[in-house]
């Protein structure tokens, strides 16, 4: 039985060798850019919302494996849901990065596999910058956000 922290770290690396959603998106009508200054990720987030279901999620950018597997994997999971629902997802994504009590939600999917991270307080930056871009692309704040 190989040891769970392999098992995450494996699906982080696949998600950053090969990003899911690695693409600008032609018809978004939502497009955000995420700075994370204390690391050097940066990201391009693109997203298509109609009838506040998001119809389709992109990105592109450099960062860190834990921000490309992070953006990655949040692309992947919340394609196809409301906007009520991704806030739902992003509320346990960032309690269960930052709460030692948290527990793994059936609608995190495989973000769990970023759980990992709590125990690394430096790179929880990383793993949220793509959230903190959606957040603000959702809510149309600005058009560059910086996680700091
Ligand atoms: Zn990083």
């Amino acid at each position: 039985m190989r040891d769970l922290r392999e098992l995450y770290q494996d699906v982080i690396i696949d998600h950053n060798r090969t990003p899911h959603n690695y693409h600008a998106l032609e018809n978004a009508n939502r497009v955000i850019e995420g700075f994370n200054p204390l690391c050097g990720d940066k990201l391009k987030l693109y997203l298509r919302v109609e009838n506040n279901i998001i119809q389709d999620a992109s990105f592109e950018g450099a960062g860190c494996a834990i921000s490309t597997a992070s953006a990655s994997l949040m692309t992947d999971q919340i394609k196809h849901k409301t906007i009520a629902e991704v806030e739902q997802i992003f509320n346990d994504f960032h309690l269960l990065l930052t709460q030692d009590t948290a527990t793994v939600t059936p609608r995190l999917g495989k973000l769990a596999v970023l759980g990992g991270v709590r125990e690394f307080p430096a790179r929880v930056k990383c793993a949220t910058l793509a959230w903190h871009a959606l957040q603000a692309a959702l809510h149309d704040e600005h058009t560059v956000v910086s996680t700091e």
